[in-house]
């Protein structure tokens, strides 16, 4: 099932390689990334019409939430988009969300000043989930441990566990996101892959300590939340293109918001995951969003390749010396784990054969909007 070229040979139209598990070229030297987001393009219009399907779930969504305290939970952690989805959906969907937070013990200093600022002059009210400090830093060493690409797991576990069960207890049916295959793209799934067994596996065999505070999503946590309490999980920005400056601008002028600095760098463990992914792997998560803005036009495909020869903002040594020393990580035991085997979800138990078999469950699932809409894709197009 894994299937890497060791030759590297570009896409000819964004900056994948086929050295990347998972991605493949076709006849006209084009890859299945790019064929994914034209699907994606054509499925989610931005624009007008993006405009008007918004409207219309904006509808949908306060005709549900009639009566009650609030009608959406929506995802924040200070950084750009997650503020702008904020902005969105009180200002321009007139909704009325509450705002989750999941803290990991990791958040910098501007993302927080800017989720209150955000959250205060947008009248919105946060719901901050706390991590236990010794319980989040040793889920992210077992994970490190476990020698698989992407350390942040138990984080987004957390994050996923932290909104549907937000979601429960206030009742509502819709959980809003912003992650924009347009301005991200899409991560090959042998980097990131998440699942509740998985995770299970990588706690069992490579956590040191009793857990008592993290939640796992199992599958049947999932089939409770889907199915029975019938929680849609809405991803907002695929409708709409307001990206980039003005996006920052707009935040900046309304909230005296702060750039948090590169993607995802309002959590400040990011700079170990992508330092971690790179210097074991071989993955530089630079190519998946540098490819995204390739593909929508936002920077041209040479200068995204000369962005690539560059030395990554995450290799700053003094940034990943105070990420290891807060995990409590030695150089020397950091080092004998960059050199251990290199290890992929396919090496643990997971739910994955199970996916594979219910392929068709996943589709109807995701065009109900029960899981992100590019979910389908991701699983089953990015191996
Ligand atoms: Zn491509």
């Amino acid at each position: 099932m894994i299937r890497q070229n060791e030759d590297k040979i570009f896409c000819k139209r964004c900056v994948m390689d086929t050295s990347i598990p998972g991605v493949y070229l076709d006849s006209q030297g084009v890859c299945n990334f790019c064929h994914m987001h034209d699907k994606l393009d054509k499925r989610f219009p931005v624009g007008e019409k993006g405009a008007m399907i918004l409207q219309r779930i904006a509808e949908k969504i306060r005709n549900d939430g009639r009566g009650k305290k609030y009608d959406c939970v929506v995802g924040v952690s200070g950084g750009r988009d997650t503020s702008y989805c904020l902005y969105y959906v009180k200002e321009i969907m007139n909704l009325r969300p509450l705002a989750v937070h999941f803290d990991n013990g990791w958040d910098s200093e501007i993302a927080k000043s800017n989720l209150a600022k955000l959250c205060d002059k947008l009248d919105v009210e946060l719901h901050t989930i706390i991590m236990d400090w010794p319980e989040s830093r040793e889920l992210t060493n077992a994970t490190i441990r476990a020698c698989v690409p992407y350390i942040d797991l138990t984080d987004d576990i957390g994050i996923a566990s932290s909104l549907y069960r937000t979601a429960v207890a206030e009742n509502v049916h819709y959980i809003i996101l912003s992650h924009s295959f347009r301005e991200e793209g899409i991560t090959p799934l042998m980097w990131n892959y998440i699942d509740g067994r998985y995770t299970r596996a990588i706690i069992e065999q490579y956590c040191k300590i009793p857990l008592k505070h993290f939640k796992n999503v199992e599958l049947w946590d999932m089939i409770y939340w889907i199915l029975w309490k019938r929680i849609r999980v809405i991803n907002i920005t695929n409708y709409y293109d307001d990206t980039g400056e003005k996006v920052e601008t707009l935040l900046k002028e309304k909230f005296d918001w702060q750039d948090t600095g590169q993607h995802h760098l309002d959590n400040e463990l990011f700079t170990l995951v992508y330092y971690y992914a790179r210097r074991k792997f071989g993955f530089d998560w630079r190519v998946v969003e540098l490819s995204a803005k390739v593909r929508t036009g936002v920077i041209s495909r040479e200068s995204a390749l000369k962005a690539l020869q560059e030395i990554p903002f995450f290799e700053d040594e003094e940034r990943i010396e105070h990420c290891l020393r807060k995990q409590g990580i030695s150089r020397e035991e950091f080092e004998a784990i960059v050199n251990a085997p290199n290890k992929y979800f396919t090496d643990y138990p997971s739910y994955y054969p199970l996916l594979q078999k219910f392929k068709w469950f996943v589709w109807i699932l995701c065009k109900l909007h029960a899981i992100p809409a590019h979910t389908y894709e991701k699983y089953f197009h990015a191996i």
